[in-house]
């Protein structure tokens, strides 16, 4: 991914090393919670990546933080690919007659963040609260993604936030409260599905980010949109059920199969058009 010259956003808020004074953890522990972090955020279970409410933890591992290089090359790629999504959206939003989009804040943390949601831990991995219209991000995901599932890549980082920024989308339209309204009424199974649905959009739209972003700034390389596929497709329930269980249990999905999670990301992709991205409609097993 191309983003030489590319602005910064202004909407990023750095609060790496910053200390929240809960339950200081003890050196050595961070690979442990951001494996926990990728197995919790990605194997399907009770959490997802839209967050509502306080969230469970005891951990805090912010004292002595030292960015390495590559953690400040990342929070740089990071704040160019929220710019990018400003510029995007911003445009889409007016073409669309969407009114004036609000771009959300992009918070870096490491080891753990107060947030409008709760207090979170890298834990949680990235997510979105809607509360504070906050992306929450801690750089060691990353890293992360690369060793545990062999997803890397700078536009496959990029598919994260992007990700992200599309639950943001969901919520100036409406949609992630409304489909958060009809879930507080549901089994969990209908649950699970309605949240597979929001999902889904979310990679959708990030497509479509992906897609205007390089129109307007010719940032796509060779080899980007397989980074991201890749990705995608090693963070559907499926796939990461089947690497922490050697099962799979169609019931608890609530991010989507692998399949799924690709066929939304690549049509984005082709299209570049925010209204052919309609998760809810369609019967479930047809997704
Ligand atoms: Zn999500």
């Amino acid at each position: 991914m191309k983003l030489d010259g590319r602005r910064l956003s202004n909407n990023v808020v750095d609060k790496r090393g910053s200390h929240t004074g809960r339950n200081i953890g003890i050196g050595g522990g961070i690979v442990g919670v951001v494996v926990a972090a990728v197995i919790t955020l990605l194997s399907g279970g009770n959490m997802g990546d839209v967050v509502n409410q306080v969230i469970q933890s005891n951990f805090t591992y912010a004292d002595n933080y030292q960015p390495t290089a590559e953690d400040e090359r990342l929070a740089e790629l990071s704040s160019k690919v929220l710019a990018g999504t400003e510029d995007v959206w911003t445009e889409e939003f007016r073409k669309q007659g969407w009114g004036e989009y609000q771009p959300p804040k992009l918070v870096l943390f490491n080891g753990s963040v107060n947030s409008g949601c709760g207090h979170a831990t890298s834990q949680t991995g990235p997510f979105y609260c809607s509360a504070d219209q906050t992306v929450y991000l801690d750089l060691a995901f990353f890293r992360e993604m690369q060793s545990q599932i062999g997803a890397s890549g700078d536009f496959a980082y990029a598919y994260v936030i992007a990700h992200e920024v599309g639950h943001h989308v969901q919520y100036l339209l409406g949609t992630l409260q409304e489909a958060h309204n009809r879930m507080g009424r549901m089994s969990a199974a209908d649950a699970n599905k309605m949240s597979v649905r929001l999902e889904l959009q979310a990679d959708y739209y990030a497509g479509v980010w992906a897609h205007r972003d390089n129109e307007m700034f010719n940032s796509l390389e060779p080899g980007d949109v397989e980074n991201a596929i890749n990705a995608a497709s090693k963070i559907g329930d499926d796939y990461l059920q089947r690497k922490a269980t050697g099962r799979v249990n169609p019931e608890t999905f609530n991010h989507g199969t692998s399949a799924q999670r690709t066929r939304w990301l690549q049509k984005g992709v082709n299209t570049g058009d925010p209204l052919q991205g309609d998760t809810f409609s369609p019967s479930y097993t047809s997704l």
